[in-house]
């Protein structure tokens, strides 16, 4: 990385303190709902594991949907192609709880990040590992570095009070044979999975095997340098919900966002990027978040086009 990026954060995080509007915090999980707009974090892990940040980038925040890319990876690593039989790779443009497309799909939802394919990739991680989340928790950890990093049992509990939107699109595709494992399990893996708590600079650490087409900080191999592009192929068609054109189009990375207000993206061959901030647009991604990454492949020239 140029020693020039440690001033582009800088001045990136100073022109996000002067958006006219942040957006605001999910509160469909009432546990988030409490989460500060105004907060704003941004890490950048260079391959070797360099990491820089501005901000709240080292503060934990709930990941939520980001944690649909590790997931993904993991099972990709452990079947792959299989998968693809279970769920499909096509932007749903449907928000990311929406029921509509599972029956006419035959309960084959149309991608592993809306959250009918996260708990198909759930389910089918969990039925390989006995503990999809556990795996989970443990290859963050390890690609982090950080020891501590877990779940926060306060959203988990949130989430499963308030799940039956997710129970009933588990019990949908389950009862068109696309779910291994008793709903009630599969439910309590995926809601442990959201909860994990984790800060800018674990995300952006985590998520370098996709810079490194595939490639662990420990120098094993997750992916093929094939898959890894096919992850971040499905990151930059179907990462940000609804918006995904959107993103492409004002950022040019390959990104996931969560309802925690997180958005990890990858430039692949040179670095990852996570940003923070909470509040949200009404699609579901971070406002300074998205308005963060596009300042910064603005300002860098760093995008895949
Ligand atoms: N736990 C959330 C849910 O399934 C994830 C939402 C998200 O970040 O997109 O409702």
């Amino acid at each position: 990385m140029p020693p020039s990026l440690q001033p582009v954060l800088d001045r990136i995080a100073a022109e996000v303190q002067a958006l006219p509007g942040r957006g605001r915090p999910a509160d469909y999980i009432p546990a988030l709902a409490s989460a500060d707009p105004l907060r704003f974090g941004m890490a950048v892990a260079e391959l070797d594991g360099t990491v820089y940040g501005v901000g709240d980038w080292q503060h934990p925040f709930s990941t939520q949907s980001i944690t649909k890319v590790f997931t993904l990876a993991l099972d990709l690593s452990l079947e792959g192609e299989l998968l693809w039989e279970h769920v499909g790779r096509e932007p749903s443009g449907n928000p990311f709880n929406s029921l509509v497309q599972l029956e006419y799909e035959h309960g084959i939802p149309r991608n592993p990040f809306i959250n009918a394919g996260a708990l198909v990739v759930t389910d089918r991680l969990h039925a390989l590992t006995g503990d999809a989340a556990g795996t989970l928790r443990d290859f963050l950890r390890a690609e982090s570095g950080n020891q501590d990093l877990t779940f926060d049992e306060n959203v988990a509990a949130s989430e499963t009070a308030h799940g039956d939107r997710n129970a009933a699109l588990a019990h949908f595709m389950a009862s068109y044979g696309n779910i291994a494992n008793p709903v009630p399990a599969l439910l309590e893996q995926y809601f442990r999975q959201c909860s994990v708590e984790a800060s800018c600079a674990d995300l952006a650490l985590a998520a370098g095997f996709l810079a490194r087409h595939g490639i662990r900080a420990d120098g094993s191999t997750l992916l093929s340098r094939s898959q890894a592009k096919q992850v971040n192929a499905v990151m930059l068609t179907c990462g940000t919900y609804d918006a995904a054109g959107d993103f492409a189009y004002r950022v040019g990375l390959p990104g996931k966002s969560g309802v925690g207000g997180g958005i990890i993206a990858v430039v692949p061959g040179r670095c990852t990027l996570c940003v923070w901030s909470p509040g949200l647009d009404q699609r579901g991604n971070s406002v300074a978040g998205v308005a963060a990454l596009d300042r910064f492949t603005t300002l860098t020239g760093m995008s895949v086009f």
